[in-house]
């Protein structure tokens, strides 16, 4: 069978350090890709995934930080469900991050993040992350514009340390367009299987799009680094979308040096009775 060709990630990735405007246009891109062929792709990327995934686990050397951002509505649950449940439980965790406890409040900011990231051999997705301090804490104020700004680089050090330790962090924003978030909105309002995940507070952050779209813009700039890059995810399209991330994981997993450990004993002089 041929090999699911891996064309994605580097259309995806962020290039340099300047503010990314995020264009509703780009949500919807297909990237030449159809529903069909993406969903076959992604299902034959899912068992390579967990090929992958169990070397990683056996090599023991490195481990991997996937953080999940979006704006409400992109996605993120849904991509966890579709494209992380290839990987085996054993290895694999899944983290929200929700507003901060009293307190989480009194400590710094990373103080709840570091205790999750992964051991070494081990995967980790963060829905929601160290990233909502530089956006839904910049929009609303809830701290002075001179502490949220020094946390770029704060987040910046704090990945490079996480690089240096052989965590390989991997960010990706699911990008949908404004139009896209009402059709989801309206879904999630009206279909009793969905209610429980609208918050009316949903609306009052739809209201200051403008804002957030600077917040997120400045975060994929700011925190685009070698050790540590952004992708902007097109989630219009939950079949583009999922193609994309399993891409991203495809590449990010082929791109470590695996390898099985040498036996701890010689094959040949060992007998089973
Ligand atoms: P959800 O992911 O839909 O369950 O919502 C979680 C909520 O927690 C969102 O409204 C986030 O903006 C909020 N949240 C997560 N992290 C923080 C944070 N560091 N400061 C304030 N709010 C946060
Ligand atoms: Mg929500």
């Amino acid at each position: 069978m041929a090999r699911v060709r891996i064309d994605l990630p580097d259309r995806l990735r962020v290039r340099g350090r300047g503010r990314v405007e995020l264009q509703d246009a780009a949500a919807g891109r297909t990237h030449g890709w159809d529903e069909e062929r993406a969903l076959e792709a992604t299902a034959r990327l899912a068992v390579e995934l967990e090929e992958l995934q169990y070397k990683l686990f056996a090599d023991g050397r490195y481990g991997i930080l996937v953080v999940l951002q979006a704006i409400d509505g992109g996605g993120k649950d849904s991509t966890i469900r579709h494209v992380f449940s290839a990987f085996n439980p054993q290895g694999c965790a899944v983290r929200a991050f929700k507003a901060p406890s009293a307190e989480e409040l009194r400590h710094d900011f990373l103080w709840r993040i570091h205790q999750h990231v992964p051991p070494r051999g081990e995967l980790v997705v963060f829905n929601r992350s160290h990233y909502e301090d530089v956006l839904v804490v910049r929009v609303d104020g809830l701290v002075p514009e001179r502490v949220w700004r020094a946390r770029y680089r704060q987040i910046n050090d704090f990945e490079r340390m996480l690089g240096e330790n052989d965590i390989r962090v991997v960010k990706l924003f699911l990008h949908i367009s404004k139009g896209e978030q009402r059709r989801r909105f309206e879904e999630r309002i009206h279909d009793p299987r969905k209610q429980w995940k609208f918050d009316p507070q949903d609306l009052r952050k739809r209201a200051q799009w403008p804002a957030y779209r600077r917040a997120f813009g400045d975060m994929l700039g700011r925190c685009n680094t070698r050790h540590a890059p952004w992708y902007v995810v097109p989630s219009d399209h939950k079949w583009v979308r999922d193609l994309a991330v399993a891409q991203i994981m495809h590449a990010t997993l082929s791109s470590l040096p695996l390898r099985f450990p040498s036996p701890r004993f010689n094959p040949r002089s060992m007998r089973v009775r």
